[in-house]
């Protein structure tokens, strides 16, 4: 039998471009799909515009700061404008690198929306026509979930149009919790917006360490970010001077110029055509896989956000490149999802790898918890208020640092570091020797000698 392609990519985000360039590299014929932007969300509506935006966002608090290092500085302003064409242009030029990696490589690019037909056919829509493929692989990401059980929903965006927004609005509610809605209201309060988060639970950052969660909470209130708990909207309505009227579930009513939902993504799989191939979902909605990225379907593999594994980009990556080593390299490479570092782009940051107190107790029965919070230098003179937490939980029995979570400045790339220290099972004692880096906030991180608590079956022993 033979096939237009070997390989046939539908989605040119993180993990499509890098399956189809790597192979394509490899001397297999390859052709990549991409209905938007190549970059997908990480570089066209996500990571990348985020992280600009946090650097824009952190002037304000650099501007306070510096009367305290001596400096005056003159009266200021922010254009939102000039922020949002300038992020264009940087994005423009990242997707430009991503054509230009994929054209360099061999690939054949399509800039269409493309469905499948069948176990190896792909129609292309922009040309009407059906290709085939040896292998195919869908890494179509995902989108906001619009929430449209609520009623006036239409009325809110969502993080894809607010990096475009025409206009910084005065006043927003984000609604959810989790990183989108906390690094967002970071980045509009730095910007000078009135920033209200409204979660449905009792604490922001479900599924981080609690300690995090409150320290971090505890700090965007005292910066006026405000924090409304137990409560969702019941609808949102046009308002008279205001553009939006929103109904909380308690009966409040709040006047805003935007209301973003933050509630997390879901797959982009309507209408993709899996039906005509057989390609089975699982009960959320994602593309079932097994441990190789492959479908149920023999032909077709499945990566990244469409999958529901964690929607980052780099295990997007690894999950690609593992799916080349196993296809293309006969050697096969099941991706390891053990240890993930992650950062969460708040203000202050979080940076974190491994277990949370809560999971490493209901995983080991004899803990140590090493803590350390005090206010970093650089606050110091500026007088700016708020602590920095540095937390490893140790397996006491094995001596092995199980989590590591930190809050502060540079805690993400603190982080990205202990990642590796802990991919190659570092123990507490291997951290202790290591020569503290001085002055630095992340000298901390070795110098924890004594446990603050140790957890013993699952109870707190303070001594
Ligand atoms: P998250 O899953 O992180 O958070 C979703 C939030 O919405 C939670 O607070 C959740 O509450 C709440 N929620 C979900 N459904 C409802 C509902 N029906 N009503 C009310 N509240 C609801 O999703 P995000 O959208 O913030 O981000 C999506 C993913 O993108 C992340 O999980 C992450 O993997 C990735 N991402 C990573 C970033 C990074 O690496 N820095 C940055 C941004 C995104 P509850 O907790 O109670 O379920």
């Amino acid at each position: 039998m033979s096939y237009d392609y070997d390989l046939f990519v539908i989605g040119g985000g993180s993990g499509g471009v890098r399956a189809a360039r790597r192979v394509a590299g490899l001397g297999k014929k390859v052709g990549i799909a991409e209905e938007s932007r190549y970059g997908g969300t990480c570089v066209i509506r996500g990571c990348v515009p985020k992280k600009l935006y946090v650097y824009a966002s952190h002037f304000s608090e650099h501007f306070e700061d510096a009367a305290g290092y001596g400096w005056t500085v003159g009266e200021t302003s922010f254009d939102w404008k000039t922020l949002v064409a300038n992020k264009e242009r940087e994005i423009t030029r990242l997707e430009g690198l991503y054509r230009k990696g994929l054209e360099g490589a061999g690939a054949e690019l399509f800039d269409t929306r493309a469905e499948l037909r069948g176990p190896h056919e792909v129609w292309l829509k922009n040309e009407d026509r059906i290709v085939t493929a040896e292998r195919i692989v869908i890494a179509v990401g995902g989108t906001p979930n619009p929430h449209k059980d609520l009623e006036g929903h239409e009325l809110a965006i969502v993080s894809d149009q607010a990096f475009d927004l025409t206009e910084l609005p005065e006043k927003i509610i984000i609604a959810g919790a989790g990183y989108i809605a906390v690094e967002f209201a970071g980045i509009f309060h730095g910007l000078g917006v009135d920033v209200t988060i409204l979660y449905r639970g009792m604490e922001i950052l479900s599924g981080f360490d609690d300690d995090v969660r409150e320290m971090l909470h505890e700090q965007y209130e005292e910066h006026g970010i405000k924090i409304i708990t137990h409560q969702v909207f019941s609808k949102l309505e046009k308002g008279s001077d205001r553009a939006i009227r929103a109904h909380l579930s308690d009966g409040d009513v709040m006047d805003v110029d935007q209301v973003f939902l933050a509630l997390g993504r879901v797959p982009m799989t309507d209408g993709l055509g899996l039906e005509h191939a057989g390609v089975e979902l699982d009960q959320r909605g994602f593309i079932k896989v097994n441990e190789y990225s492959r479908t149920n379907v023999g032909s077709i593999w499945a990566l990244g956000d469409v999958t529901g594994r964690e929607q980052l980009t780099p295990v997007a990556i690894h999950q690609a490149m593992c799916f080349v080593a196993t296809e293309y390299l006969d050697r096969p490479e099941r991706p390891d999802h053990e240890l993930i570092p992650t950062a969460v782009f708040s203000q202050p940051e979080i940076g974190t790898v491994g277990l949370t107190e809560h999971d490493a107790a209901e995983k080991f029965r004899n803990l140590e918890v090493y803590k350390a919070t005090f206010r970093p230098m650089k606050y110091v003179l500026p007088n700016r208020q708020g602590k920095m937490l540095m937390k490893l939980i140790v397996d006491a029995d094995s001596n092995r640092v199980v989590g590591a979570h930190i809050l502060g400045p540079d805690a993400g790339e603190m982080a990205q570091l202990i990642g590796i220290a802990m991919k190659m099972g570092a123990s507490k004692a291997d951290f202790d020797r290591t020569m503290a880096l001085h002055p630095s906030a992340a000298e901390e991180l070795v110098t924890m000698y004594e446990p603050t608590y140790r957890i013993i079956d699952g109870k707190r022993q303070d001594d």
